[in-house]
């Protein structure tokens, strides 16, 4: 997996400064913004997966940052992790009302805000893959032409199958509710019962063979696909 891009836009240089080395040492990308002018200009041109902004900045203050992000076509997907004082309080709700995606209050403990970068960047889609197909650790799914190979043997899904598996290895890692795969596999004009999706996923584990484990049940959630090779040792 390619490593996330995290451009910071904070003015208070210590702060600043403390956010980059341990973004880095968590193994981001990381560029640094201390105005807001330079911060949106970096942004537009740099594309990173994640902007942290802060409110309070000189030249143009975060709040238009934001809202010019969220307003231009190549930028408004990107999630943005507001840091706010307390006294700014208001402007948290004028945040979300701006189209931020998370914040954090100043002082802040860094662990918390690393656990909010992570959550964040996995919940970002990553964008269609051009060539339409997937691959991953022995399982190599070919969307234009439907077929899938499990060590590099064909396997024959059905199409909710298929979609569901697709759903599931775009996004590794990424803990999918039945509803969420229901919508993304089924389509959300159809009608299932969540237990459906249980069905269809013990089927698809039996076709994936030894990969079939790598379709982690989530306890209270849904189901994740492990992006690694299966228990029983690499794809051959
Ligand atoms: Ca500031």
């Amino acid at each position: 997996m390619s490593q996330s891009t995290i451009l910071v836009i904070e003015d208070e240089r210590t702060l600043g400064e403390l956010l980059v080395y341990n973004l880095k040492k968590e193994g981001y990308e990381v560029q640094h913004a201390t105005d807001g002018q330079d911060g949106l200009r970096r942004a537009q041109t740099w594309l990173p997966d994640l902007v942290i902004l802060d409110l309070m900045l000189p030249v143009i203050e975060g709040l238009e940052v934001c809202r010019q992000l969220k307003a231009g076509s190549r930028t408004r997907n990107i999630p943005i992790l507001i840091l706010t004082a307390r006294s700014e309080e208001v402007d948290e709700v004028v945040g979300f009302q701006m189209g931020a995606d998370d914040y954090v209050t100043k002082p802040f403990k860094i662990k918390a805000l690393l656990q909010r970068v992570r959550v964040l960047l996995r919940r970002k889609s990553p964008p269609e893959n051009p060539n339409d197909s997937l691959s991953s650790h022995g399982i190599d799914i070919d969307r234009n032409q439907h077929r899938v190979h499990v060590d590099e043997q064909e396997v024959h899904l059905t199409p909710t199958e298929f979609r569901l598996l697709w759903t599931l290895v775009r996004q590794p890692g990424r803990a999918f509710s039945r509803t969420n795969l229901m919508e993304s596999a089924m389509g959300d004009d159809t009608y299932v019962l969540e237990r459906t999706v249980d069905v269809h996923v013990k089927s698809l584990r039996q076709k994936l063979g030894r990969h079939g484990t790598r379709i982690e049940t989530v306890r209270g959630v849904g189901y994740r696909f492990h992006d690694g090779p299966p228990p029983d040792g690499p794809a051959r």
